[in-house]
């Protein structure tokens, strides 16, 4: 099951990003530009890398909040140069390849498009990073095959991102696979990254989910923060604050993590 896209060559990530661990974090969803840009700020302020957001969202309900789309990306765009931090953010289908590539630095696959291929295959024609997150049910050699998919256009730049998969577990939105970690860096020699916020569902997971992953071995963690959690029009149960934010990375750093 080992891998023959990656296995063989060491892959390096330009603009710096993905040499050394890497923290992504940031609201589900970009609500307005003041919610983003205080944020930004916050998190980089606390030591995050890299701002996420999502101006497109896969919504398990037609009729919850979609994301503020076009105008989503705008503020995305003016944050990520008025803060001066990088950013991610979820491209869901091919008609919105070009905008999202202009607004971003990094561009996530979602877990519900893991294995859409047209998708996989078109970004796989882009320069940019690609976080490719873990389908809800999917295999460990199924979320490979995808990032083979990408890797096989010429962008090797795949990073994997563990964010929970479905099992019987009823106390957690999913479970996160921790074993996923060493497994997928060992058979990829990829960057694997840990998304404790889906995988947990609660909030007050997130701390010992993002430690124990670092523990074993991830390159990184993206991790949901909002200004005022309970307020967020999507996934606020899973959200932490600025001050929750702030304890996480100094719990980080005195592990030494
Ligand atoms: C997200 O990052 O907001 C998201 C929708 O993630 P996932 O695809 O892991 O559910
Ligand atoms: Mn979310």
């Amino acid at each position: 099951m080992d891998s023959n896209v990656f296995s063989s060559k060491e892959i390096s990530f330009k603009d710096g990003i993905l040499n050394g661990r890497v923290i992504i974090a940031g609201p589900c969803t970009i609500e307005s530009y003041d919610q983003l840009k205080q944020t930004a700020q916050s998190v980089k302020n606390s030591g995050a890398d890299i701002l996420r957001g999502g101006a497109f969202k896969p919504r398990t309900s037609p009729f919850s909040f979609q994301g503020l789309k076009d105008e989503g990306l705008e503020m995305l765009k003016s944050v990520r140069k008025e803060v001066g931090i990088k950013v991610v953010t979820e491209l869901m289908d091919v008609r919105d390849i070009e905008k999202i590539y202009d607004s971003c630095d990094i561009i996530q696959i979602g877990s519900r498009n893991m294995q859409n291929f047209t998708l996989l295959k078109e970004v796989g024609k882009l320069d940019k990073p690609i976080v490719l997150k873990r389908g809800i049910s999917a295999t460990i050699k199924e979320w490979i095959g995808a990032a083979e998919y990408i890797a096989v256009e010429g962008n090797m730049e795949v990073i994997f991102c563990e964010r929970g998969i479905r099992t019987f577990s009823d106390c957690t939105r999913n479970t996160l696979d921790i074993s996923a970690v060493p497994i997928v860096k060992k058979l990829t020699g990829m960057p694997v990254i840990v998304d404790p916020s889906h995988a947990a569902g609660r909030r007050d997971l997130i701390e010992p989910l993002s430690l124990a992953g670092l523990a074993c071995g991830a390159d990184g963690i993206m991790v949901e923060v909002h200004p005022q959690p309970d307020m967020a029009l999507c996934d606020g149960d899973q959200s932490i604050d600025f001050n929750g934010f702030d304890e996480l990375m100094k719990k980080i750093r005195r592990m030494g993590l």
